[in-house]
């Protein structure tokens, strides 16, 4: 097994925030490099210099944890892209890419696995296969070298178990964040902060929610998690706009639009501000590992870290609009001319 980093997650969480990054799939698939509809992250094995890319991208923008794009690396979903031959290759490769750029700065590397679309809690022998499959994608990744591991998008508090079961057994910390994708329970009929007590519990080292709602929707949960859990919360939230009576990204609808998840889903993005105000309102709510899920880019990483008072690589690249010709102090007058167009509103 490769070398761990020195201070691991459960140090850096009880020193300060921890800031993460995910939505791997999601910002590939919008650079032509995973397929929508199956997402299986393929990249890593057919474009792991994109994959290697986007994991620098966030760890400039102040990432301290790179996740190894293992998410729907399992059997089941290679099968249905005919790629189940490059289950092994596909996950170990995943983990030394995010090893590789978690070395360039001072991050950590999760291990990565996620829900399987194959436990059903009335199945027993469905428990088997979801365990089957955590073992063997942990035992590869475990092999290339990971930190801690994090088990993610759960929809059952029952899968989430196993997934935690497996991580224990490696004796690695483990991270479970849950999915909500209904108004306040699991699939399996858990209210998420009881199911995030149990987790605990059960000897999670940090427990939270992931995808699915943006800030504004996530929030209220957030809260209830805060006061049911002692331990440290994880709250990685979808930058898109989702509203009460929309509250997931999968709910959100368009007029003229079908179906806005997950293709249509740009108009509803937040723009960078929005999620710094989100990492502020998480820390102060006591949520102690922040970051963003499908949608996500380094632009709003970035913001995020500033929000928390850090200065990362990226800064550097950091907006400076008062040496904009249109916004500085002393705009001239014919800069003054443009400007004056530009607030003008168009007549209808
Ligand atoms: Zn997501």
């Amino acid at each position: 097994m490769t070398e761990r980093a020195e201070t691991g997650i459960i140090e850096r969480l009880q020193s300060g925030t921890v800031l993460g990054a995910e939505g791997y799939v999601f910002e590939l698939e919008r650079r032509g490099y995973i397929k929508a509809g199956p997402y299986v992250p393929e990249a890593v094995l057919d474009f792991p210099d994109a994959v290697r890319e986007l994991h620098r991208e966030f760890l400039r923008a102040g990432s301290e944890v790179m996740v190894a794009l293992t998410y729907y690396a399992h059997r089941e979903k290679l099968r249905t892209v005919g790629r189940e031959g490059d289950l092994e290759a596909m996950n170990r490769h995943a983990v030394r890419i995010a090893r590789e750029v978690a070395q360039e700065g001072d991050a950590l590397v999760a291990g990565n696995v996620c829900n399987t679309w194959v436990y059903d809690p009335d199945d027993p022998s469905t428990r088997d296969v979801v365990r089957a499959t955590y073992t063997e994608q942990l035992g590869w990744a475990v092999d290339e070298g990971i930190d801690f591991v994090i088990s993610e998008t759960n929809d059952y508090l029952g899968e989430a178990l196993i997934a935690l079961e497996v991580i224990g057994g490696l004796g690695l910390p483990a991270m479970v964040t849950l999915a909500t994708t209904q108004p306040e329970r699991t699939r399996d009929g858990y209210e998420y902060a009881e199911a995030c007590r149990i987790l605990a519990a059960e000897g999670a080292a940090v427990v939270g929610l992931n995808c699915d709602r943006g800030p504004q929707t996530m929030l209220p949960l957030l809260a209830q998690i805060r006061d049911t859990v002692d331990g440290p919360v994880a709250a990685q939230p979808v930058p898109y706009r989702t509203i009460p009576d929309a509250p997931t990204m999968e709910s959100l609808r368009s007029e003229g639009v079908e179906r806005v998840f997950p293709l249509a889903l740009e108009p509803f993005g937040c723009t960078r501000m929005e999620m710094a105000l989100f990492a502020r309102a998480a820390r102060d709510l006591g949520v102690e590992y922040i970051g963003v899920c499908c949608g996500g880019g380094p632009h709003h990483v970035r913001a995020m870290a500033e929000a928390l008072g850090r200065t990362v690589p990226a800064s550097k690249y950091s907006p400076s609009m008062e040496l904009h010709p249109m916004f500085r102090a002393d705009v001239s007058a014919r800069d003054a001319a443009f400007l004056e167009t530009w607030n003008a509103a168009y007549p209808g």
